[in-house]
């Protein structure tokens, strides 16, 4: 049972767990307010002391992070775009370096569906994950690797245009998905909570991934982020039967569910990476 250090960094906050990677039970937690304007200065030792503390509290054997945004050759944080401050950063190697473990870092949609896949029982081999918070994110899974179309992950689907006379996005483009159907989107008309505003969003977000679907070739669809959370089933429910009507016949039976690992899937997929990476204990099963 290979214990791995998870960090999950997000614009609000960063999780930190230590994992018992072949059972998935976050043995220790830290959580670590961040912020746009958080500094590296602040930041990273708020990180170390928090690692320290989860560390005590196992023998862990390697260290994983997801992090918004992507990385250069000597893994050193780019484009960061909610969190400029750690940009430049080996966020991994530098907290890694102390303990003297191994480390791997991913970008953070990336880590969140491999959680998904390695430790959420869909039953599936190809796994597309939609996290719906502030914007639309996406990532997928393939028989246990993840897959990078666009370099070092799926691209943005979020920004597909899928209506001509649509509102100019906060991308720049015109018409996005995320115009129709993203936090920002469903929050300046109300919220999820609203029915009618829950009806619209599930008939843009079936659209979209009804282009999801030939796109990425799912066996099952996994929805998550903090808008899917508050709609809940429901709005589950209302989704799937839009893509039902949207989506090719052959994708009418490909299932979609509410994340089974919820607001845990950064912690998990991260170390999971890391324990893939590091240690020949821990296998993918799909
Ligand atoms: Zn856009």
């Amino acid at each position: 049972m290979p214990l791995v250090i998870g960090i999950d960094i997000g614009g609000t906050s960063a999780r930190i767990g230590l994992v018992d990677t072949a059972t998935a039970a976050i043995l220790a937690r830290e959580v670590v307010p961040t912020g746009y304007d958080s500094r590296a200065e602040t930041l990273m030792p708020a990180f170390r002391a928090a690692v320290s503390r989860v560390a005590a509290e196992g023998a862990a054997v390697a260290l994983g992070v997801g992090m918004p945004g992507l990385q250069d050759s000597a893994g050193r944080v780019t484009e960061a775009s909610n969190l400029p401050g750690l940009c430049g950063v080996a966020i991994d190697r530098e907290l890694a370096r102390d303990f003297g473990w191994p480390s791997c870092m991913e970008n953070d949609l990336n880590a969140l569906a491999f959680g998904e896949s390695r430790y959420g029982n869909y039953g599936v081999t190809r796994l597309l994950v939609v996290a719906l918070g502030t914007g639309i994110g996406a990532a997928a899974v393939a028989n246990g690797e993840l897959l990078r179309p666009a370099g070092g992950s799926l691209g943005d689907p979020g920004h597909i245009v899928v209506d001509a006379h649509g509102a100019t996005c906060r991308c720049g483009a015109r018409g996005c998905l995320e115009t129709k159907v993203s936090g920002w989107s469903i929050g300046e008309r109300g919220g999820i909570e609203k029915p009618e505003v829950a009806a619209d969003a599930a008939m843009w977000l079936g659209m979209g991934l009804a282009t999801f679907c030939v796109l990425y070739e799912p066996q099952a669809v996994v929805l998550g982020g903090k808008v899917c959370a508050a709609g809940g089933q429901p709005f589950l429910a209302d989704v799937a039967g839009q893509l039902k009507s949207f989506c090719q016949p052959r994708f009418r039976s490909v299932p979609l569910y509410l994340s089974r690992l919820g607001d845990d899937a950064g912690i998990l997929g991260a170390a999971a990476l890391a324990a893939r990476k590091w240690t020949s204990a821990d296998t993918c099963p799909t």
